[in-house]
């Protein structure tokens, strides 16, 4: 089998090169030709010698995405359905707004955590993604953006299928990818990685120096409530997940942002809020928390709280001083808002 060359490092491609006898700014003309244009052919690489070309071709491949289903919800959200050179689907979904385009993509085919309201964690976790694999999904969705709304992308959130930060090496490969200007040149603040809470790896984020920013699915500031529908609180407690939170921001001084989900009867209540209050005061950063609509899933029968009552919730919260956004969920009508990413595709909505 052909070696994928986007998974060999530049030093590496430099040394075969040069065992080739070839130059080695080459090397730089062919990475620009594999990220930055992203083509899918050596043949492509119009700079190159056709020598050069067949010699290429003839010792790797170059791995890429297919698009394999499109669905468009009715509020203009659209989730794409990736097949992977291994035949396995991970999802990405575009979600436009009036000032925003975001991209939702995946670190993970499947996911291992098993949170109990979220319907990848009722799929087994089958592989991590590649570096390459997490840039083209964002490569692929920002052309989507540009075929269906005329604009560009403008936010990257790591909030699809996965837990990024136990797929470390790859997600931090993609994104450096995405930010270099031989990539994508983006800025690292218009990106957003979400994680369920691996304490140690969060102090790894700060520990690398990332620039990009972090959101936690806290969903319970008590831990024997998170226990319950999130298991690997069992391992990483609140306490925990404080501590390399603060270290993380006093490190890096990046925005951290809590997620929280709030169900009816479980955690919607006032010393939910309360609870939920002294957490995120207690990283001795500026807090942002935003409350996400339950999208229900067919596995599990929560319900999402009332809205009065969210906006009980939201004031205790507001009366602390936190700002709290209340995030609407967007194309439920076709199983792509958070949670329900499970490779389920409706036939009659989808476009090929
Ligand atoms: N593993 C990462 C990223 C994927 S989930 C993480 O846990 O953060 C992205 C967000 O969607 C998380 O906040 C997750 O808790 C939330 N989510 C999962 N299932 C959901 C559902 N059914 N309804 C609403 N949000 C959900």
């Amino acid at each position: 089998m052909k070696k994928d060359i986007r998974k060999i490092s530049t030093a590496e491609l430099s040394t075969w090169m040069d065992g080739i006898g070839e130059k080695a700014f080459r090397t730089k003309q062919i990475e620009d030709w594999l990220w930055n244009k992203w083509v899918k052919s050596f043949e492509e690489m119009a700079n190159l010698s056709k020598d050069l070309r067949q010699k290429l071709d003839a010792e790797f491949e170059i791995r890429t995405l297919e698009i394999a289903t499109r669905q468009k919800s009715n509020d203009g959200t659209v989730k794409a359905a990736f097949r992977l050179f291994d035949k396995n689907i991970v999802e990405g979904v575009l979600i436009p707004a009036n000032d925003r385009m975001t991209a939702c993509i995946s670190s993970q085919v499947g996911c291992s955590l098993t949170c109990k309201f979220c319907a990848t964690g009722y799929m087994d976790r089958k592989r991590n993604l590649e570096a390459s694999e997490i840039f083209d999904q964002a490569k692929a969705i920002d052309l989507i953006a540009k075929s269906e709304y005329e604009l560009p992308l403008t936010n990257i959130v790591m909030m699809g299928m996965g837990e990024p930060l136990l797929n470390y090496a790859n997600v931090l490969d993609g994104i450096n990818k995405i930010i270099s200007p031989q990539g994508m040149g983006w800025s690292p603040k218009r990106i957003t990685l979400s994680t369920a809470g691996i304490a140690k790896m969060i102090k790894k984020l700060a520990d690398d120096d990332v620039k990009f920013n972090l959101a936690l699915s806290l969903h319970a500031a008590n831990d024997e409530k998170r226990n319950q529908i999130m298991p690997i609180n069992e391992s990483n407690t609140l306490a925990v997940l404080k501590e390399s939170l603060r270290y993380f921001y006093q490190k890096t001084k990046n925005q951290i942002t809590f997620e929280y989900i709030a169900f009816q009867g479980f955690n919607d209540g006032k010393s939910d809020a309360l609870e939920l209050a002294n957490f995120t005061k207690s990283i001795g950063a500026p807090i942002k928390i935003n409350i996400i609509e339950y999208n229900p899933i067919e596995e599990a029968d929560y319900v999402n709280t009332s809205i009065d009552n969210l906006e009980e919730f939201k004031s205790i919260l507001e009366k602390k001083g936190i700002i709290v956004n209340v995030r609407r969920s967007r194309g439920k009508d076709i199983d792509a808002a958070c949670g329900q990413l499970a490779n389920k595709q409706k036939p009659s909505l989808s476009e090929n």
